[in-house]
């Protein structure tokens, strides 16, 4: 049974109806541009076919209540003074909270919500839950469904009342992302251009299992650190150096500051290239220029882990296998491949073996291909 057919199982059962709207929201992984966003940059993400789904009905009071299948509790409050809560429905409250400030009319609704997308992965299930309950918020009133605005708004919903620094992707990407179709995002205007992915390959979320517990910490200082390079060139972001001039004018920049500017100045251009390559179709070159992300990451921004390092060369090694790299902030989590689609069933396999056998952990795979963003489904 899908998710879809299950929340509406469950929606009737517990309301004695069927759901008057069902609305979903997908996870995302950034195939390269890692780092570059805070850089005011360009990241390359994609959708997955793993979504957030919520099955809702209006109410006549200004109440939501909401209870999730995945989680213990549910969500009850009041959209006329919207308190902080103590559990996953922090997303939800701040959600209201932020639309409500921005002066969009909502109405109270009642419902369940169910996901697929594993939590904490690094496939950004926040994301997901943040734009599903937008389209809940507006299945109902019907503004002017702004992909754009809504992705912002959900971001000052991590930002602003959970206390997160996350960046803009993932709220961008779960909003503004399309069927067959992977986006390429401006971090410094938040422009958008949708690119098809080349048909033959598969994308492939290779899960380390392993997860790192100084990564605020780590990220925070490679922040600061981009911020040093960025005041010693005298410019408004490292998306401003070009690469010969970073090559050229950087005596008297610390070594180490220096290789982590040359990381994001490469990568920019790398993901610039990638989305060239990937308007033409050419796969080959999309996972060459991976594979030269990874090692930028791994050696220049120091931010990949063994597991990672071990999972991206044991794909690297497997028929059918375009290119592979760490994705997210590193120290842990995620890696993506580009594969053959005729080979991807068996590299799943191949690699799921071989991590195991060499780490110890056993690894999540996730063939995907890339679904609609945030959408109504039904209603
Ligand atoms: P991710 O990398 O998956 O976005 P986060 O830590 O940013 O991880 O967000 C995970 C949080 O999102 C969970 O702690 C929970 O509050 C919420 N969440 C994710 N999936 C669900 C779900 N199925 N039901 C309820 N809350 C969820
Ligand atoms: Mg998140």
């Amino acid at each position: 049974m899908s998710l879809q057919q299950q929340i509406t199982t469950e929606f009737q059962q517990r309301f004695n109806q069927l759901p008057t709207f069902v609305v979903r929201a997908p996870g995302r992984v950034n195939l390269i541009g890692e780092h570059t966003d805070y850089n005011e940059g360009f990241v390359l993400p994609m959708t997955i076919n793993r979504s957030m789904w919520i099955a809702l009905r209006p109410r006549d009071d200004q109440k939501v209540i909401i209870s999730s299948l995945d989680f213990p509790d549910f969500a009850d409050f009041s959209l006329d003074e919207i308190i902080h809560g103590e559990s996953w429905d922090e997303y939800v409250r701040g959600m209201a909270w932020v639309l409500q400030t921005e002066g969009y009319h909502l109405q109270g609704w009642e419902g369940i919500l169910a996901s697929d997308i594993p939590v904490g992965a690094g496939l950004s299930s926040s994301a997901a839950l943040e734009l599903s309950v937008a389209r809940a918020f507006w299945a109902i009133s019907r503004w002017d469904w702004n992909p754009t605005k809504m992705a912002l708004a959900a971001q000052r919903t991590e930002n602003e009342w959970l206390g997160l620094k996350s960046g803009i992707m993932d709220q961008m990407i779960s909003s503004n992302g399309k069927e067959d179709h992977v986006l390429l995002i401006d971090c410094r205007d938040l422009t958008s251009q949708l690119i098809p992915l080349p048909e033959g390959v598969s994308v492939v979320v290779l899960d380390t299992a392993s997860r790192r517990s100084l990564i605020d910490s780590a990220y925070n200082e490679r922040v600061t650190q981009c911020k040093l390079a960025s005041d010693f060139f005298g410019v408004v972001a490292l998306r401003d150096i070009p690469l010969a001039i970073l090559e050229t004018r950087s005596v008297g920049l610390d070594a180490l500051i220096r290789r982590r500017a040359r990381h994001v100045v490469t990568e920019n251009n790398r993901t610039l290239q990638a989305a060239e390559a990937m308007q033409a179709g050419d796969a080959i070159k999309l996972g060459q220029l991976m594979n030269a992300s990874h090692l930028s990451l791994r050696d220049d921004y120091e931010v990949s882990s063994e597991e990672l390092n071990t999972m991206v060369e044991i794909a690297d090694s497997q028929p059918g296998c375009f290119g592979a790299r760490m994705t997210g902030a590193g120290f842990g989590g995620c890696a993506v491949a580009l594969v053959q689609n005729s080979s991807a069933p068996s590299f799943a396999d191949e690699v799921a073996v071989a991590y195991q056998e060499q780490t110890g952990f056993q690894p999540y795979v996730y063939i995907c291909h890339p679904t609609n963003g945030a959408e109504l489904v039904e209603g």
